[in-house]
């Protein structure tokens, strides 16, 4: 019999197969516990549970993560990026991105993207598949492990962001399965607010978002025209500004939870004092984060990066509008890991 990945079963749906098999469902605590928790790499030294239990778990599933092609380090500043084989021999990418004390995991939801983003290396790609939820967590996973084991100051449970290849909330079932394996109790045990996930406004999925019980939002909003913003982002045309910020709007928020809004900044183009002014008076009383990002260019690309002081003047006429502001520092663009170079072609 063929084996099914243990990495896309949730703990209820374990409880359920283990129950099955006429063990006890709360055994489903430890095998969690030891795998995800401890990383270990089998069934087979798993405290308190029996041979017969460890051996049915070994036929009925395997534990392999997807099989890393290339591991590239930035020599910048120590951006890690996996170049991840899948079963069909498709590919994704995977990034650990330095952030003060620790690494977090940029993950990949999709085999490139639907969107066609026109400032993105991998919307230059068109979609190939969605991603299943082992092989999300399985990507999470091979990185932990490597953190574990190739950086042991560093490898607390590491936050993760979806902003690799692909458009998460388009792939919502799966990337919604992966989330709830993540943040089990018994297992990685992740918080809310040690997950983010990026939409580029995909508005079907930002309905569905409360279902992800808090994590934190963040939209690639790039720019308060729907006109400019169109241009940037072709899916602006099915679901313009105002529907997203609507439906924001009834987004439930924790305690000085904010939304993030993802702004790319191309030079001469979306940073202008009309630009401020529009989003300030769009945006009104949204409790809003800005995160500002330079253009990172890729081969081929028709934009161009802005000077950092221009970033910077931008930055500060946003926060003369009350706005929070950051500034995404760029890493590792010397291997092509920065946000938008992910292209696996
Ligand atoms: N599909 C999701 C998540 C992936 S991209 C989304 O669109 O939000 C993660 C972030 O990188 C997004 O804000 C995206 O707009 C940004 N990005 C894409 N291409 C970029 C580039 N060339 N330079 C800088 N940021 C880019």
């Amino acid at each position: 019999m063929e084996t099914q990945s243990f990495l896309g079963v949730n703990i209820q749906e374990l409880k359920h197969t283990i129950s099955n098999w006429n063990e006890k469902e709360i055994h489903a605590k430890a095998i969690f516990n030891s795998i995800y928790k401890e990383g270990s790499p089998s069934f087979s030294n798993i405290k308190n549970i029996s041979e017969s239990l460890s051996e049915k778990l070994n036929n009925f599933f395997h534990l392999r993560t997807p099989k890393v092609i290339k591991t590239q380090i930035s020599k910048d500043d120590q951006t890690i990026k996996f170049l991840m084989g899948l079963d069909d021999h498709t590919q994704v990418e995977t990034v650990l991105v330095p952030f003060h004390k620790k690494y977090t995991v940029c993950i990949s939801s999709q085999v490139s993207c639907a969107m066609k983003c026109s400032f993105c290396y991998t919307g230059t790609q068109g979609l190939t598949r969605h991603l299943k939820a082992h092989e999300i967590v399985g990507q999470y996973l091979h990185a932990y492990r490597y953190l574990k084991e190739n950086f042991p100051e560093k490898s607390a449970v590491p936050n993760i962001v979806f902003m690799g290849q692909g458009e998460p909330l388009h792939n919502f079932d799966e990337v919604k399965k992966a989330i709830e394996i993540l943040r089990t109790t018994e297992g990685l045990y992740l918080g809310p607010r040690q997950i983010t996930l990026s939409t580029a406004s995909y508005l079907p999925g930002i309905k569905r978002f409360k279902e992800l019980e808090n994590i934190n939002f963040a939209l690639s909003f790039h720019s308060p025209f729907n006109s400019e913003r169109k241009r940037l982002i072709p899916l602006n045309q099915a679901y313009p500004l105002e529907d997203i910020i609507r439906e924001l709007q009834s987004l439930p928020l924790l305690k000085r939870q904010y939304l993030t809004f993802e702004y790319l900044v191309i030079k001469d183009l979306n940073h202008s004092k009309e630009h401020v002014l529009e989003i300030k008076s769009l945006l009104k009383d949204l409790p809003v984060i800005f995160n500002l990002i330079p253009f990172n260019p890729f081969p081929s690309s028709e934009f161009k990066r802005p000077d950092l002081k221009e970033v910077e003047l931008f930055a500060r006429e946003l926060e003369g509008q009350g706005f929070h502001v950051m500034i995404r520092t760029t890493k590792g663009d010397d291997i092509l890991a920065a946000c938008g170079q992910l292209n696996t072609n």
